[in-house]
């Protein structure tokens, strides 16, 4: 059947659609800092005014995939780590200043625990994986592998409460009477809960071993982070759902605010002990470049204590454009899922389409020709994390050759995939934008497992998030401006 088309309303139901809509988000917490605030007023998030059509089948496939790709990255770890460190050692020297930062943090945590082991085998992934449906085929294709500071699960819930809430109201009809869509049509994500329900996992596994009563979770946030309240909500969630308390620092108040005896971690104020370190921080360049001593000195000392760390640094570096490029091959899928079924192995196949290396390889060899020829089909990724770092089609060439060719390496080139254009309407701050917009969904796993048993502790889908940006625009950060959260019409 094909997807209903969005309502249509007139101008005075636009306004009073505006108008619920906005109070809502007020009143719910669907909102975040305006840049570079200094006071306690925030906005409404942008967000869509409408749900956007998401094939079910699509969907489905999306959630069907989520806990075998959450098992893939940890089996990197657990399964073949010297492969993994190899892999992490060369692209070390081609991105020294982040990538080999992070790698050398991994490296000095190892060296200086006793045993030469890290003291906590267990490690919280919070993972999302993000998809665009191709235009002819509703197949869903892998944007990238998200394995730190995943964002976006609180807000998530909150426009599909959002959603449904105008829906009920009858807002979405032209007589205010009827619901537009059926229930189960625009479902919600339940991301606040699941992910809370991760980190309390964590949390309880921590005591399992260490017999503690109480412990919590300390959050690592970025300073002025405008996007808090997205995390806020996982906060209220944790401590109402498992009545366990977070702390929120800086990278650059970790040694004020923390101290550790005897490897366990604690929050000096109240000496309450943490049993998981939570990082919406510390994914970029960016956030160790203003106090570079300080801020690399702080991830390393709570890579060594005993909390859970989610991600640890080498969760985090799994998550490399250049991982994501080599996971693409039959043989190394089946390599890191020996037991995956044939149905399963096809599934998550078809979520990819081509990357290819910029290397030496004969293979990296065609692909610098593909770059340079045929530039509009692809996209180039280096190795970095929270949008804006892409370069598209044609200014590829351009920017290669103003690089020494020794570095391209340092890159993954992939092919565009080209989603459906939708004709929603965008709501920022107060005015409502009318272009077409493409979508991405992401879907949430959190995953727990035991470095030096290789077991894997839970394994569970934790919602989902559509994003949903102007079509004219190449990326599709909320935050940095260019896109929205939105939420999915199954059809
Ligand atoms: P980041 O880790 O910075 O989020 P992504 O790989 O997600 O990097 O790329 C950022 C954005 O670029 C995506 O959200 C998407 O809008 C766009 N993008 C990335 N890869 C592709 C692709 N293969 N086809 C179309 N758009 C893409
Ligand atoms: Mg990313
Ligand atoms: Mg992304």
């Amino acid at each position: 059947m094909p997807a209903k088309p969005f309502p249509e309303l007139s101008e005075s139901q636009t306004s009073d659609l505006k108008e619920s809509l906005l109070q809502w988000t007020l009143a719910n917490g669907l909102v975040m800092y305006p840049p570079n605030f200094q006071d306690f007023s925030a906005n409404n998030a942008p967000i869509t005014l409408f749900p956007t059509p998401l094939p079910k089948s699509s969907f489905q496939n999306a959630q069907d995939v989520q806990k075998l790709f959450n098992e893939l990255y940890i089996n990197l770890i657990l399964k073949e780590k010297s492969w993994l460190i190899d892999i992490l050692r060369k692209l070390s020297k081609f991105d020294a200043d982040f990538t080999g930062k992070l790698f050398e943090v991994y490296e000095k945590a190892i060296e200086q625990s006793p045993n030469k082991k890290l003291i906590q085998p267990l490690s919280l992934g919070l993972f999302r994986s993000d998809y665009m449906v191709h235009d002819t085929t509703n197949e869903i294709k892998q944007i990238e592998f998200n394995t730190v500071s995943v964002s976006f699960g609180g807000l998530s819930t909150k426009v599909g409460e959002l959603h449904t809430y105008l829906n009920k109201s009858g807002y979405y009809d032209s007589d205010y009477s009827y619901q537009y869509y059926d229930d189960e049509e625009i479902p919600i994500s339940n991301s606040i809960n699941e992910l809370a329900q991760g980190l309390a996992d964590a949390n309880y596994y921590y005591n399992d071993e260490t017999k503690s009563t109480k412990t919590v979770v300390l959050i690592v946030v970025q300073p002025g982070e405008r996007n808090c309240f997205d995390q806020r909500h996982i906060e209220y969630a944790l401590l109402k759902n498992h009545g366990i308390k977070t702390y929120r620092v800086t990278l650059e108040d970790v040694e004020a605010k923390t101290t550790v005896n005897d490897s366990k971690l604690y929050i000096k104020a109240t000496m309450d002990e943490v049993s998981v370190v939570y990082y919406r921080s510390g994914y970029a360049p960016s956030d160790y470049e203003v106090n570079p001593e300080k801020t690399w000195a702080a991830r390393l000392f709570l890579e060594k204590s005993k909390a859970i760390k989610s991600p640890s640094v080498l969760t985090q570096l799994s998550g490399a454009k250049k991982i994501q490029q080599i996971l693409t091959k039959e043989e190394i899928i089946k390599q890191f899922l020996p037991d995956i079924s044939e149905t399963d192995l096809e599934k998550i196949l078809s979520t990819f389409v081509a990357i290819y290396p910029l290397d030496d390889t004969p293979e990296g060899q065609t692909a610098k020709k593909l770059a340079l020829e045929q530039p509009e089909k692809f996209v180039l990724k280096p190795q970095r994390e929270g949008g804006g770092n892409n370069i598209y089609k044609e200014n590829i060439p351009g920017f290669l050759k103003n690089i020494d060719e020794k570095e391209w390496g340092a890159y993954i080139l992939m092919e565009l995939i080209e989603p459906p254009k939708h004709k929603n309407k965008i709501i920022r701050n107060n005015d409502i934008y009318n272009e077409d917009i493409i979508s991405e969904l992401g879907i949430f796993g959190t995953i727990l497992f035991n470095e030096d048993s290789g077991k894997i502790l839970t394994n569970n889908n934790a919602g989902w998030l559509l994003r949903s940006k102007f079509s004219s625009s190449n990326e599709g950060g909320v935050a940095a401006g260019f896109g929205c959260v939105d939420n999915i019409y199954l059809y």
